[in-house]
């Protein structure tokens, strides 16, 4: 996970920061970063903003920090970002990414990075330090780093270079503005500040944002695309578009192609908010049986600060959804779920639910059953995934549910709409695109 955002124009970028992030503020609540420049120098802040965007940045007194028409910003869920780095050959420069590097502890040795303050951010970053060119550098980290990435890096005198990982794992939009450029790890960041959606980065490709514009400035070699199929399922946000495919579109298809491997009778048809919602409409209009809510979700119980802790996250997850009686009592119902990481959460709810007098509760899950960890994004263990060892049928009983069903692989293929050999789909396969990661 993890969301990065960019913008250059020709007025003070501050404020389309600030609520570009926040539009990508899912994607990560742990840290929250921006830096701007004015072409002279850079602003950021040295210490870590923990928590949300708009606990850390407001449009008001923050406008006076953050000077200049270009700038980038990040949320994410481990290393606070961006990273400034000084006195390099390349001048200063600021430094994000959202991904994950699988050879991260051999690259630390190498790199002789002994801190563990942003071990990832300080890798790549002094990856790009050493070389000769911007260019050069993403090109270094393409070869060196193993993993998926989206990067942006704020290089005052020349604008803003962004690029996309090889196999393009993690997805990158380019936006359009009268006067300006920008990039989003998802479009909805870039049509809520008022953006075009001109399309995505591609893999392996560097681009960069500047005056005029923005510039193809290399492409790299790519072995092939692998863009991860999960965003369509759980990640990204459902007024979001990626690769061209509206994600409500791809999550309703994933409900129907659901609706119509099934033959039961229910009452009503329900999502777990929010990512559950998409799929459980498609669910609907494919079945016939009403779409309704069982859920309502509890708009104060956001995270406003670090909530690592198992408990806090248990508390947490409890007050964010609340049993809606009058649509439960009685009802059998059909809960549409994007996935199933340890079962713990769904458990929980279908629990509620039965105790609050639903008859009974049969689960569909729009993504295929987790079989193996990602090692190129979000960080599940093995040893957490309820799939990898149990059958459809036991994680059935083990959650409380009457009946579960999957998606097939080739159903949430089709229902995405992209050729199957242009995503990735490891962890639901098993089979990983790159050579590497089977060494691990
Ligand atoms: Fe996405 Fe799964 Fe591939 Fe990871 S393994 S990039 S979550 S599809
Ligand atoms: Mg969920």
């Amino acid at each position: 996970m993890g969301g990065v955002f960019a913008f250059y124009g020709e007025k003070e970028c501050y404020r389309f920061l600030r609520t570009g992030l926040f539009h990508l503020q899912h994607r990560g609540q742990e840290y929250c970063g921006i830096a701007t420049s004015n072409k002279k120098r850079i602003f950021w802040r040295k210490k870590p903003n923990e928590g949300l965007v708009k606990s850390n940045f407001s449009l008001k007194d923050e406008r006076k920090e953050f000077k200049g028409k270009m700038g980038i910003g990040h949320v994410s869920l481990q290393e606070p970002q961006p990273l400034l780095v000084e006195s390099s050959k390349l001048g200063n420069f600021a430094f994000a990414f959202s991904g994950r590097l699988i050879n991260q502890k051999e690259l630390e040795k190498e790199y002789e990075i002994f801190s563990s303050e942003r071990p990832a951010t300080r890798i790549l970053a002094n990856i790009v330090r050493k070389s000769d060119s911007f260019a050069q550098g993403i090109s270094q980290i393409t070869e060196k780093v193993k993993g998926g990435w989206s990067i942006v890096i704020l290089a005052p005198k020349k604008g803003i270079y962004v690029a996309k990982d090889p196999y393009g794992f993690r997805p990158l939009v380019l936006g359009r503005i009268i006067d300006g450029v920008a990039v989003a790890s998802e479009s909805v960041a870039l049509k809520e500040i008022g953006m075009d959606i001109e399309r995505d980065v591609k893999q392996g490709e560097i681009i960069l944002l500047e005056k005029n514009g923005f510039q193809v400035i290399e492409q790299l070699d790519s072995p092939r695309e692998a863009f991860c199929s999960f965003e369509f399922s759980y990640t990204a946000d459902i007024s979001s578009e990626l690769k061209g495919i509206p994600i409500k579109k791809a999550r309703e298809n994933m409900g129907r192609a659901l609706a119509r491997n099934d033959e039961i009778e229910a009452d009503i048809v329900a999502g777990v908010p929010m990512s559950g919602i998409g799929a459980a409409l498609g669910y609907a209009q494919e079945s016939g049986i009403p779409y309704n809510l069982v859920f309502a979700y509890n708009r104060y119980s956001e995270r406003s600060f670090i909530q690592s802790e198992q408990r806090n996250r248990e508390i947490i997850a409890k007050e964010k959804l609340r049993v809606i009686d009058a649509t439960v009592k009685g009802n059998r119902i059909v809960l549409l779920d994007d996935s199933i990481v340890r079962g713990t959460q769904i458990r929980r709810l279908i629990f509620r639910l039965l105790k609050r007098g639903a008859k009974e509760v049969h689960v569909r899950i729009a993504s295929p059953k987790i079989v193996a960890p990602c090692p190129y994004t979000v960080s599940t263990r093995t040893g957490e995934l309820i799939g990898t060892c149990h059958s459809e049928e036991e994680i059935g009983k083990m959650i409380g549910a009457k009946t579960l069903k999957y998606n097939t692989i080739d159903d949430f293929v089709k229902a995405i709409g992209l050729p199957e050999n242009k995503l990735c789909l490891a962890c639901f396969t098993g089979e990983y695109p790159t050579e590497e990661y089977k060494a691990h």
